[in-house]
């Protein structure tokens, strides 16, 4: 069996002769769907947090592409919360940025229009960030764990599905 399996940049792909790749048609039937895969490069963004309380990833997406990703951790050049400790303020550390806030960051400073984006999370955002995604264009939020809900997230007519993770 050959598989014309186009590759990008490739015109017309690359013929793959499937018998010599006797895991491919397994491995092509149990290909992530788009929701899964961009869950997964959340939770591997998330490694990168460096608040030992909590590691958060987020990555912002359109027409299947990366825009940027973010985790939680203090602006750039300033010391972490794991080397100088957190600052804890009504139960909550406030020395690092939200992941999500830091992806729309990376947006702006990289110039990068979020319009329409879509945001891949491992929680459901804050309040702040949830203002932050609606403010910049951000249509839908697809979260893996929904872990200290603000109902008030829900009033803001963006797009919210819980997916568990794979
Ligand atoms: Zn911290
Ligand atoms: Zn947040």
């Amino acid at each position: 069996m050959v598989i014309q399996d186009p590759v990008p940049g490739v015109p017309g792909g690359i013929p793959i002769i499937a018998s010599e790749f006797p895991e491919l048609p397994k491995a092509l039937a149990e290909r992530p769907s788009w929701d899964s895969y961009f869950l997964t490069i959340a939770e591997a963004v998330s490694t990168r947090a460096t608040c030992p309380r909590r590691a958060v990833g987020a990555v912002l997406t359109k027409d299947k592409r990366i825009l940027a990703t973010g985790f939680n951790g203090s602006p750039p050049g300033l010391p972490h919360c794991s080397e100088d400790g957190c600052w804890i303020e009504d139960g909550h550390c406030v020395r690092v940025i939200h992941a999500e806030h830091n992806a729309v960051l990376q947006g702006a400073r990289y110039g990068i229009s979020l319009e329409g984006a879509e945001c891949y999370c491992t929680t459901l955002p804050c309040l702040g960030c949830a203002k932050s995604l609606v403010s910049v264009g951000v249509k839908r939020v697809v979260y893996s764990s929904d872990y200290n809900p603000d109902p008030r997230v829900l009033e803001l007519g963006i797009i919210l599905e819980y997916k568990a993770p794979s």
